[in-house]
């Protein structure tokens, strides 16, 4: 985005990227078909030690923006829920996109290019890679974050950053499942494959969605949206019944099914291999009518605010995005241009700047790289 918008103006630009092939986390984003934007972006769903930063891009570069450019390309899309966009087909469709809009606009893309050293001198930077050495006045850094190793991600922009003086904010994974160990795994074994609505909280934010309970913790929309606030020793919450009021809702059953035992009742309401093991493991199981008012506000909080202790998560190799990064304090909210090194530019996930599941990260990368493009 960030070379197209400046190859557009008229500048020469030359994209260097050290895997064999450009655009790979768009490639596998959204199961294959691209979660390329969300139609309700605001600043708000964004995670940053600097939450202001991101409003100017973004109000500049908005969903509609790239939403024009897929329809001008004739890619047909769809939202799947909450805003989000995919394509109908693929996500090829997007990079193959973005190329030929880079291609229309002069930019040169080289692969397989990887990057040695970076110096500045008086009169720009000097770049010296695999396949020779590059001359520029400007020079913008979109290496991404540490998600997904194996897909090219690397420490690299940070390493730049660091060396031009920027401060860094600690780094952890993002978007990504949860890991239960010991008794608490224990207590979840034999669940693997239950999915259920829930309502996850943790840190003052909570995200209503599916949860996965998984051979080594738990996962689904919901834990994911969530693993970008928790940290290790945090509280975190799940409402199990989340379109109940549990307290009422038991109070209901206990006068209009008053003989039936509790792990029937809550087999209605989720799904039964859970109902059973809440039952054996938490919750008292007699007929609900046995239930006395302390007992049956008791099960209520258990059901509706569930402390689930979380061990770990399973790190960057999973990972959507990755938290922290690049301190935005030191760079343009306008240009994305380094207030230390005039010319240098972060753009994208190397920046402390961090999406919801949704949509935002790629829109983020547009907005970013189009604010960076327009300057750089
Ligand atoms: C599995 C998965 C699914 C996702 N799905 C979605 C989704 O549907 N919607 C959404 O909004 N977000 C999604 N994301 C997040 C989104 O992919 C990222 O936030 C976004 O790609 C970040 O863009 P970027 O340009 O900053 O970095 P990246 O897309 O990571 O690109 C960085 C580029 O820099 C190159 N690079 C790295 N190090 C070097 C180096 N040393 N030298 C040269 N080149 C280097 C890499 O090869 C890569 O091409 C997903 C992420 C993952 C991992």
């Amino acid at each position: 985005m960030c070379a197209l918008t400046a190859g557009q103006r008229g500048r020469i630009v030359q994209v260097i990227d050290h895997a064999n092939k450009v655009g790979k986390k768009i490639l596998m984003s959204g199961g294959g078909r691209c979660n390329f934007t969300n139609t309700g972006t605001t600043a708000a769903n964004f995670i940053s030690a600097n939450p202001h930063f991101c409003k100017s891009a973004l109000a500049r570069y908005t969903p509609s923006d790239f939403i024009e450019m897929v329809e001008r390309h004739g890619i047909a899309y769809h939202e799947k829920e909450l805003g989000q966009l995919f394509c109908d087909i693929s996500s090829k469709q997007i990079v193959r996109m973005l190329l030929d809009e880079c291609a229309d606009a002069g930019v040169q893309i080289r692969t397989d290019c990887g990057v040695q050293q970076i110096e500045r001198g008086a009169d720009g930077f000097r770049v010296r890679t695999a396949q020779g050495l590059f001359h520029s006045a400007s020079l913008v850094i979109a290496t991404g974050g540490l998600s997904i190793p194996s897909m090219g991600a690397t420490g690299f922009g940070y390493e730049v950053a660091r060396s031009f003086g920027h401060e860094l904010l600690p780094t952890r994974a993002g978007l990504v499942p949860l890991t239960l160990s010991g008794k608490h795994q224990e207590r979840f074994a034999e669940l693997s494959g239950v999915a259920l609505p829930v309502e996850a909280r943790c840190n003052g934010q909570s995200f209503r969605n599916f949860m996965l309970i998984t051979h080594r913790g738990i996962s689904g929309p919901a834990i994911l949206q969530i693993s970008s606030y928790w940290q290790p020793g945090n509280d975190l919450r799940l409402d199990l019944l989340p379109d109940h009021d549990a307290a009422q809702w038991l109070r209901q059953m206990k006068s209009e099914r008053g003989a039936s035992e509790l792990r029937t009742v809550l087999s209605e309401v989720m799904p039964r291999r859970l109902a059973l093991r809440l039952c054996e493991q938490w919750l008292k199981d007699k007929p609900v009518r046995q239930f006395d008012e302390p007992e049956l506000k008791a099960a209520a909080s258990l059901l509706s605010d569930f402390p689930l202790v979380a061990s770990g998560t399973e790190g960057y190799r999973t990972a959507e995005v990755t938290l922290g990064g690049v301190d935005t304090r030191k760079v343009s909210s306008a240009t994305m241009e380094s207030q230390l090194v005039p010319g240098l530019h972060f753009i994208g996930e190397v920046l402390d700047v961090t999406g919801w599941l949704g949509g935002y990260n790629f829109q983020w990368a547009w907005a970013s790289g189009r604010a960076a493009g327009m300057a750089a």
